[in-house]
């Protein structure tokens, strides 16, 4: 059984067959699977996803290529949305320097919130960082020099071995989507075999970057289950092991225990 530690269910492409979607994952092992809000709009749709369905629980947040569009309001509604059950995460939050939608600082000052608000439900923050890393590891340093150990992850993870490493002396986990499983992307493999099976997370990240063989498609969470044996084959472990262990490390992060 694996976890899908990062879904977009609440995305258009979903609407007509989440229902086929969500049974598919069950059929492939998928137990559960986290449904991350990019809006304060679709936070809302993805909490009520997660009522609908007993196999999912939601993130709230605001994505950070997304912050420019929010409205007032929107934070407050994430707020009020972040005490209700069935919230497993804050999210996704963090820094992007390869799209241009939200000025820096304000991406900065969002990433800020979502971190202090995790921090004080004692709720995993969900963090999204491309062209970033630099940036993103000095504010979660600054908040680990003040705070401790963050409890979170590096979701769909690209960056270098050091900005890993420093992430996992942090507190963090580290999640691979199906980008590990891309033919061009030889350093990301060689990150993913330094990281500690007990630290590591999958993911599929849908509706985008479907995994080696369904690469091209619309991707769901049943595809979960290439990432994880393509993972499983690169550390050279076995396949339950693997599944067990990330399984094991997503629900002690999302403390989903009691939440099925
Ligand atoms: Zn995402």
């Amino acid at each position: 059984m694996l976890i899908d530690t990062h879904a977009h269910l609440d995305d258009e492409r979903f609407a007509s067959d989440l229902a086929d979607v969500v049974r598919r994952a069950q059929e492939a092992g998928i137990e559960h699977v986290i449904t991350i809000g990019t809006t304060a709009e679709s936070s809302q749709t993805a909490l009520s996803l997660a009522s609908q369905f007993s196999a999912l629980s939601a993130a709230v947040g605001i994505q950070p290529n997304h912050v420019a569009q929010a409205q007032t309001g929107d934070w407050d509604r994430i707020v009020r949305l972040s005490s209700k059950e069935k919230v497993s995460a804050i999210g996704e939050t963090g820094l992007d320097r390869y799209w241009d939608f939200t000025p820096f600082e304000q991406q900065e000052d969002y990433f800020a919130r979502h971190l202090e608000l995790a921090h004080q439900l004692e709720l995993p923050v969900v963090i999204h960082c491309r062209d970033a890393e630099a940036d993103t590891l000095a504010m979660l340093r600054e908040r680990y020099d003040r705070h401790g150990p963050i409890s979170g992850v590096m979701h769909s993870f690209t960056g270098s071995l050091e900005t890993a490493l420093a992430c996992l002396e942090m507190g963090l986990y580290i999640s691979f989507a199906g980008m590990v499983t891309y033919k061009n992307a030889d350093d990301l493999r060689q990150v993913a075999k330094k990281i500690p099976l007990e630290r590591m997370l999958v993911e599929t990240d849908s509706p985008y970057l479907s995994p080696v063989p369904k690469r091209g498609k619309r991707n769901e969470p049943a595809h979960l289950v290439h990432t994880a044996s393509f993972l499983a084959d690169l550390l050279a472990v076995d396949f339950a092991f693997f599944a067990q262990q990330t399984s094991r490390n997503a629900r002690e992060l999302f403390r989903l225990n009691g939440k099925d």
